[in-house]
């Protein structure tokens, strides 16, 4: 989006937020150049496909509710703003390029779960823990869990050793 006072064309979002409407993106956008500002209104959702929920029904797409959930994913960790903003923007975009009336919220979830894992671990975790099933999330976070480092320390077997209670023929293990 170019900046209106000096057109410079790499300009930054500093704010997102779907009008009350819900038909429109309103964004707040700083020139990095000129340190401008000015506000946008966006229309994403003409051009969106419908979101189907999973019990069925469809919902407009709604850029805010899937910003947010990022957000919320990344919550005191080191995602800046600007990184949400383009992930979402990714995403519409692909969304767009299949050119689907219906799209099921399920496809858009596992698009931000892709999406979040390359951007960061933590915020992969929780997204998944909101768009699958609990009984799901046990698996996510298995899979990020690294092997078990060898065991370096010499002295860790002894000192396991010493807290077992009696090295004698009443142990029960
Ligand atoms: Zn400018």
């Amino acid at each position: 989006m170019r900046c209106p006072y000096c057109t410079f064309s790499e300009t930054k979002v500093i704010d997102s937020r779907l009008n009350q409407t819900g038909d429109s993106t309103r964004r707040r956008r700083v020139c990095p150049r000129c340190e401008g500002r000015f506000t946008t209104y966006e229309r994403i959702e003409e051009v969106m496909p419908l979101v189907i929920k999973k019990d069925g029904r469809r919902e407009p797409y709604a850029r805010e509710k899937l910003w947010q959930g990022i957000e919320k994913s990344c919550q005191k960790l080191a995602v800046p703003a600007e990184r949400v903003d383009a992930l979402v923007t990714g995403i519409e975009k692909r969304l767009q390029s299949y050119g689907l009336k219906e799209v099921p919220s399920k496809t858009v979830g596992e698009m931000v779960m892709a999406e979040l894992h390359k951007l960061d671990k933590v915020a992969y975790v929780r997204f998944a823990s909101v768009y699958r099933d609990f009984n799901d999330v046990d698996e996510f976070v298995a899979e990020l869990q690294e092997p078990p480092a060898p065991e370096t320390d010499p002295a860790a077997p002894l000192f396991s050793f010493a807290h077992l209670p009696e090295n004698g023929p009443e142990k029960s293990s």
